[in-house]
């Protein structure tokens, strides 16, 4: 019996986090360090914002003065972003200030350039102002030695930004690890080679290359293995060499389906041999002593989204990360349709804007071999196996297609 999707996912789940996977650390400059998982919490090295600090272009006032303007006031000088205003801001006072610069002693609350009339050193306020208004205090974002980011936070952009503000570079990172791509099959020939007419060139090992990059690993392209359990061993044995195996085809059942077969001989503990959902029934997951292997069936859009569904979570957790199960997103069905097989189904489909509503719609395409249909796509329609008819206006669910 197949394993349902939600128990697959966990089983993986399950698998890598009894391995306390502990991958080795690097430190690495920060502006590389974008795709990276930090294995290091970041602690904010002083008070954020540092200083209390005006979020608006006016006056810093006293607020309590200006319960009832309009109120006049003499302005004592000016603070920029990048200075500091030496005096105090005393009674009846008040000091101009730019966005970014710090409030000066004695002020409360910053009035908008916009609500005031200035005549000489004399400045009218037009409208009250509240305690601490457009201003954000000292340490409320973050408290001097507090954690800003956790270890296993995967780095983009957002995080760069505020790592570089705490001043933290370098930055200790897990290592990639490395993911050995193994393609099987006596039709399968290299880029490079022009195939006959019976032949097929090998698409999925580039479209995993990528996979893998994308989700945090080192793609390690390997030889194309024939349908031959000798060299196919042999194949197997080196790539478990690496931090993750992942085969693509021969996990059917197939006379030539040898995968499993070589695996079994290997030693190889299977956690589960399939997998309820379509595409991609046919998948494998287990380890051999201490590596992981994933055997993806070999069909290209099988291929695709078995990797985004099970062996993304998987990558992020040797890298340091967490396991990030697959999120769903929804949108109203555009047209009718019944599935009749209890799987969860993973159907290639557009989503787009229509009055206001996100829209799904599946593409036209001849299962899950037709790489020039899926293409089309920019999401799958997620059919779950209760699901069996749906309507037009359903809500349902929708895995984006990413990049
Ligand atoms: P298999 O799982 O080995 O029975 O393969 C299923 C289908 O996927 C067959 O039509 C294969 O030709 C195709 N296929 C297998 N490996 C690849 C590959 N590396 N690139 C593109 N298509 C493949
Ligand atoms: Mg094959």
């Amino acid at each position: 019996m197949p394993l349902s999707f939600e128990e697959a996912l966990a089983t993986v789940r399950q698998e890598l986090t009894a391995a306390e996977l502990e991958p080795p650390i690097e430190a690495i400059p920060l502006c590389g360090a974008s795709g990276r998982f930090l294995a290091e919490d970041i602690l904010a090295d002083r008070d954020y914002p540092p200083f209390n600090r005006s979020i608006r272009d006016g006056y810093a006032v006293r607020s309590s003065e200006i319960k009832a303007p309009p109120v006049q006031l003499v302005r004592r000088g000016e603070v920029r972003a990048g200075e500091q205003f030496t005096g105090d801001v005393g009674p009846g006072e008040c000091v101009e200030i730019m966005t970014g610069a710090p409030v000066p002693a004695g002020a409360d609350a910053v009035v908008m350039v916009e609500h005031v009339r200035v005549d000489g050193s004399r400045v009218e306020v037009s409208r009250p102002v509240g305690h601490w208004e457009n201003v954000v205090l000292q340490g409320s974002e973050a408290r001097a030695g507090s954690v800003v980011l956790r270890r296993g936070r995967r780095v983009g952009a957002g995080e760069i930004g505020l790592i570089a503000s705490v001043g933290h570079d370098p930055v200790r990172v897990a290592r990639q690890p490395e993911v050995a791509i193994l393609p099987t099959g006596d039709e399968v020939v290299p880029l490079d080679r022009r195939p006959e007419w019976f032949q097929i060139r090998n698409s999925n090992a580039q479209a995993l290359a990528a996979q893998v990059a994308a989700a945090g690993g080192r793609p390690r392209q390997m030889p194309i293995a024939p349908d031959e359990k000798e060299s196919l061993r042999r194949l197997v044995e080196e790539g478990l060499g690496l931090d993750l195996l992942l085969l693509s085809g021969g996990v059917s059942m197939g006379k030539y389906d040898f995968v499993e077969k070589v695996l079994g001989e290997l030693g190889a503990e299977f956690a589960f041999h399939s997998v309820a959902i379509r595409p991609g029934k046919p998948l494998v997951f287990g380890r051999v002593g201490e590596k992981y292997f994933f055997g993806l069936p070999g069909n290209p859009v099988s291929t695709y989204v078995t990797f985004e569904l099970f062996v993304r979570p998987a990558i992020a957790m040797l890298s340091g990360g967490e396991f990030g199960s697959p999120v769903f997103l929804r949108a109203r069905l555009g047209k009718a349709f019944q599935q009749k097989h209890g799987l969860t189904a993973f159907m290639p489909a557009r989503v787009e804007t229509r009055d206001g509503d996100p829209v799904v719609e599946l593409v036209g395409w001849q299962g899950s071999g037709d790489l020039v249909g899926a293409a089309a796509a920019n999401c799958f329609l997620v059919a779950h196996p209760g699901q069996t008819e749906l309507a037009a206006g359903d809500w349902v669910d929708v895995l984006p297609k990413s990049a």
